[in-house]
């Protein structure tokens, strides 16, 4: 172990642990380790994998508090979200566990033979995870990864190590085999490149910044090593007059603001139709002001604070355009920010176009139904949105023809782990979560068996 880190609860600054980061000896080894586990894991039957999955799953949910409440201290997330961020690990975890029985392969026909394909796994996963949703992101690689027959090797971000570290341990505790499923805390330039380099690590399932998922992307090319990616969003909230204004503006706080704003799915951009600008923006006042942002182990809490001095520095450098209004947010230690709603001059604004991970939203107004696709679909990423309409011809043709990969009508959901989630353009490559995400797991395999001899 070569350097330490130490974790700072970013609601009071103060310090929470000290935690080793690994060297790059440390990453080798623990690569080994999961490639030597490969070999048995893969061999194990599907219903005792099966079993196995349902027994960690469980063992989270006996844990659902002790996870959460770390959370809570280490990213200062509200104790609602940690909660369901845990439990989405389990619910996750279940999901998959139906996939080891249910990996079928297809049988073609074919002369003098029989042709049949098989969903073979890839051998040691590597999975890098960012510091805005540690859990959850997390086991959207590790569970699909550890169905399909991989052994994963897990590098939580720098900021937010415990809960990875702790689900490490209670993947034991469920009886995974040593080996299986590894967690190790370091540098993304010494941990996470080791296992873009390294040959045993087959696939990457990579989630974080555009900019390091581009270099990760061409590092893959090298071994042409499978990848996935989850990055960046500058999402829309597309609202049309003739849908309900309250119940768009009353949900708007939460679709931004949720996680302090460091969300890649945060509709951080508001289209609003022209004819609907001023109604919209009194409800919406409203429903800011209201927003509650407070020490996020209280129950009441919608927002706590931004994890880092680092990110809450550079969430304001964004604040150079016209303030309209903002909400309120506990002030002494703590990285603390109000919700910030901006009028932007123009689209060439930065806030209008680049990702800021905090909770500020740039409002602007859109003409008609082709303005409103034409401004939503401005951008490099396309990760998700929502569109409010009461007119369902409308609502189809504005999903159908916004460039993203997750879209909402009247309503700002984007994640269930039963349907796929991924980006268009530089918002990702690949889908996680739901049915699809196995195949990025496995590789097909065609054997054909002669029978004329
Ligand atoms: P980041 O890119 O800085 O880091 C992400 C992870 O990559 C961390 O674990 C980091 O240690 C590691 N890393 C850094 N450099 C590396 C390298 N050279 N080689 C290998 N690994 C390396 O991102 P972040 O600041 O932790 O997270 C914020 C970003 O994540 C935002 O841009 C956000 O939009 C994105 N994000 C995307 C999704 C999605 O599903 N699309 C979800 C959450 C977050």
């Amino acid at each position: 172990m070569s350097a330490v880190y130490e974790v700072i609860n970013p609601a009071n600054e103060q310090s929470v642990k000290k935690v080793d980061l690994a060297d790059l000896a440390a990453t080798d080894a623990v690569i080994e380790k999961a490639a030597k586990a490969f070999e048995s894991w893969k061999k194990i039957a599907p219903s005792d994998r099966a079993k196995l999955l349902r027994a960690f799953a469980q063992v989270v949910s006996d844990h659902r508090e002790e996870l959460a409440k770390l959370e809570v201290t280490n990213s200062g997330h509200t104790i609602g979200n940690a909660l369901w961020e845990a439990d989405n690990v389990a619910n996750v975890l279940n999901y998959y566990s139906a996939a080891p029985e249910r990996l079928f392969g297809r049988q073609i026909p074919v002369a003098n033979g029989i042709d049949i394909t098989f969903k073979e796994p890839l051998g040691v996963v590597g999975v890098i995870v960012p510091w805005n949703f540690p859990m959850p992101i997390a086991g959207w690689g590790f569970a699909p990864a550890l169905a399909a027959g991989n052994t994963v090797v897990l590098k939580p971000a720098e900021y937010t190590p415990l809960t990875a570290v702790r689900l490490g341990e209670l993947a034991l505790k469920a009886g995974i085999p040593e080996g299986v499923f590894n967690v190790i805390v370091g540098k993304g330039s010494i941990v996470g490149n080791r296992f873009v380099t390294h040959p045993k690590v087959r696939k990457i399932v990579f989630t974080g910044s555009t900019e390091v998922g581009k270099g990760i992307m061409a590092g893959c090319a090298d071994q042409v090593k499978r990848v996935t990616l989850e990055l960046g969003g500058k999402s829309a909230n597309v609202i049309f007059a003739d849908s309900d204004i309250e119940k768009a503006a009353a949900a708007a706080p939460g679709a931004v603001f949720d996680n302090a704003g460091q969300d890649c799915c945060a509709r951080s951009r508001i289209l609003v139709e022209k004819s609907a600008f001023d109604k919209f923006m009194s409800a919406f006042e409203t429903a800011v002001k209201k927003f509650r942002v407070e020490e996020p182990s209280l129950a009441t809490a919608e927002m706590g604070p931004l994890i880092s001095k680092k990110q809450l520095d550079a969430v304001q450098a964004y604040l150079n355009e016209p303030v309209a209004f903002t909400g309120s947010a506990p002030t002494g230690a703590g990285y603390w920010m109000a919700p910030t709603v901006l009028l932007p001059k123009d689209t060439k604004a930065k806030s209008w176009n680049e990702e800021i991970f905090g909770p500020v939203v740039s409002v602007m107004t859109f003409d008609d139904e082709a303005d409103a696709i034409k401004k939503a679909n401005d951008t490099e990423f396309g990760l998700s949105g929502s569109i409010w309409t009461n007119n369902s011809g409308k609502a189809i043709r504005v999903a159908r023809a916004v460039e993203s990969g997750n879209l909402s009508v009247n309503s700002n959901s984007s994640v269930r782990y039963w349907t796929p989630f991924g980006g268009y353009k530089q918002s990702g490559l690949g889908r996680e979560l739901g049915p699809d995400a196995l195949d990025s797991f496995t590789e097909v395999k065609n054997v054909f068996i002669a029978t004329d001899n």
